[in-house]
């Protein structure tokens, strides 16, 4: 392999990036070298990792650890992405929901609960890959704007490769994702204003401050990358092969296209058989610009001003919205929102049914999910996959006025049977 070289000049270790080969626009499709850069130099169109993949098997996958690194030929990370410390993301649980099928009318239904990820939201598998960036370009800040959980993967992954972060995340953010992010150490940013104010300031950073890594802006084409590793796992997990349907919440609209990148590239390689899959998004109608689009039909996403209690979803300009109205369109799938009570009943549905308690965005997916049933856009008998990305122990006001014992008792046996409460 030759050595690779960046925009500025910068040399790259051989093989930095595994087998990826370059940049390539979404849009015009023109490519560039591998670098720290994310707009196409032609028609300022976002870019995206181009490869060129080996012949990869299912055994040596299986063989290979179990975390996202299984997955390294498929990925810009090099070969040798396990001797540097980093998160291990991936691999979580897919859950056969029977209980939830029943409840919903729906023939065969998994939940893929990301929750299990080390700082428990699927950031932590697009961060593990920012960080393998940042380290290959010599990066010297690991930084973002966030939604609450890609600070609390960015803040935990610096910590533990030794770099210096810095994170930005709106004021009003929930207080245990304010926490559980500045535990880690790191400077924690609250700005005034919501999260598409912290990106632009993000952004204008982002250009002035030179050798910072903003995962989710200036090597977003490889953090993008790590949400295929979501894909590659159902599709594993499931005995080598695609599910029929899939549902996934939308805030940028990153996880929704990476995840049909995929498993496009599983049949590409012939680790699957190319069976038809259709994608649903799923996001809260008090911030809904994809779906709005959806629906009336439009391939433009007009930014809306977020008010939602679903925050980890709250991107009113999202960078990827007509890139999820393909998707949806080409698969037959389609976009369909939710509001903030039924996203409360869609946390409490999933624990009910599941024993699997999800934050405001895995709310938003269940209710989505169960609209979709009950208005006839998915079809029922199809094998579904719904996901989970986050844990409800971060969003536990979604659910505070509605749960809670059923009553405060004398420790007493007569106290108890008084009560008639089983
Ligand atoms: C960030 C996030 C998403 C969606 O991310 P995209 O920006 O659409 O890739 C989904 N769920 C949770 C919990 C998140 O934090
Ligand atoms: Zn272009």
């Amino acid at each position: 392999m030759s050595t690779l070289t960046t925009d500025p000049g910068t040399t790259l270790r051989e093989g930095a990036f595994g087998n990826a080969t370059g940049l390539v626009c979404r849009e015009c499709g023109a490519t560039q070298p591998l670098g720290p850069s994310y707009a196409c130099q032609e028609c300022f169109g976002p870019l995206e990792i181009g490869y060129a993949f080996p012949q990869v098997t299912r055994e040596q996958i299986a063989a290979g650890p179990k975390n996202i690194w299984r997955y390294q030929p498929l990925l810009p990370v090099p070969t040798d992405i396990t001797a540097s410390p980093n998160m291990e993301p991936g691999f979580t649980r897919l859950l056969r929901a029977d209980n939830l099928a029943r409840e919903l009318g729906i023939r065969r239904l998994w939940v893929k609960d990301d929750s299990g990820n080390p700082t428990h939201s699927f950031k932590d598998r697009v961060v593990a890959i920012a960080l393998s960036a940042a380290r290959e370009f010599g990066s010297t800040v690991f930084a973002c704007p966030s939604t609450g959980n890609l600070a609390n993967a960015v803040a935990a992954a610096g910590a533990r490769a030794g770099i210096k972060t810095v994170v930005f995340i709106p004021h009003d953010l929930e207080r245990p994702k304010v926490l559980t992010t500045a535990v880690y150490g790191g400077t924690l940013v609250a700005v005034k204003g919501n999260y598409d104010d912290v990106n632009r300031l993000a952004s204008e950073i982002a250009g002035e401050e030179e050798g910072w890594a903003f995962v989710n802006v200036n090597v977003r084409p490889y953090y993008a990358e790590g949400s295929k590793t979501l894909g590659y796992e159902v599709a594993e997990q499931l005995g080598w092969r695609l599910p029929e349907q899939v549902v996934i919440p939308v805030a940028s609209g990153s996880q929704l296209t990476k995840v049909d990148k995929g498993f496009r590239e599983l049949v590409q390689l012939g680790l699957v058989d190319g069976s038809p899959y259709r994608i649903f998004g799923a996001q809260a109608n008090g911030c809904a610009p994809v779906s709005a689009a959806y629906k009336q039909g439009h391939d433009v996403v007009r930014p809306v001003r977020p008010d939602t209690i679903a925050k980890s979803l709250a991107i009113g300009n999202p960078a990827d919205g007509p890139y999820v109205l393909d998707v949806a369109r080409r698969t037959g799938g389609a976009v369909e929102d939710v509001t903030d009570e039924e996203v409360r009943d869609g946390i409490q549905l999933l624990a009910r049914t599941e024993g699997v308690f999800a934050e405001t965005a895995g709310g938003v997916t269940v209710a989505t999910l169960k609209k979709l049933v009950e208005s006839g856009q998915l079809d029922p008998d199809a094998e579904t996959v719904v996901f989970n990305t986050g844990d409800g122990l971060k969003t536990l006001d979604a659910v505070a006025d509605r749960v809670g014992p059923a009553a405060t008792i004398e420790p007493s046996y007569q106290a108890f049977t008084a009560a008639d409460l089983v």
